[in-house]
């Protein structure tokens, strides 16, 4: 079976605040399919065309700053609705405004450190996943539980 792709990224803080597996078991517990995870320090080329749409903006060059700070957990998940799925599952941009439950409810505090990223359209997502990983590094395998979690 296949569906639509979503590009999450963990952001610098994230990690350091050893939040990793915590993060990524609300999402593997879902039933999404993990399909790309790599761990890396994004470029600033990079990180200029993850956030090319806020460019301008006044939090922009302190964004650029926070995401090319340190190692960020960059994923690709698999699902049906996987956009919505996946932002119901982050929160809402500001904490504050988050609802409970969600990761940044639950483990941030402002908006400028709000521990992860997620694309917001699937057209996104595809151009998100671009910037980070090759083809070859985005796997297709069938996962046990598929039957499971989907309906036929
Ligand atoms: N951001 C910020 N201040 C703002 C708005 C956004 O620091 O006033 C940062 C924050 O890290 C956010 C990112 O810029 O996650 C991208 O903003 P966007 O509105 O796309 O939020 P998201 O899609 O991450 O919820
Ligand atoms: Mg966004």
């Amino acid at each position: 079976m296949s569906y639509d792709l979503e590009f999450v990224m963990i952001k610098p803080d994230a990690v350091q605040r050893g939040l990793v597996g915590e993060i990524v078991q609300r999402f593997e517990k879902t039933g999404m399919k993990l399909l790309a995870m790599k761990f890396l320090i994004p470029s600033i080329e990079q990180a200029k065309k993850h956030y090319a749409v806020h460019e301008g903006r006044p939090f922009y060059e302190g964004l650029l700053k926070y995401i090319t700070s340190g190692p960020v957990v960059a994923m690709v998940w698999e699902g049906i609705n996987p956009v919505q799925h996946v932002r119901n599952i982050v929160g809402a941009t500001n904490p504050l405004e988050a609802d409970p439950g969600t990761i940044r409810r639950d483990f941030a505090m402002t908006i400028g450190r709000n521990l992860v990223h997620a694309a917001d359209s699937l057209e996104n997502a595809k151009y998100e996943m671009s910037i980070y990983f090759s083809d070859e590094e985005i796997f297709s395998y069938k996962k046990i539980d598929e039957e499971w979690v989907y309906e036929e």
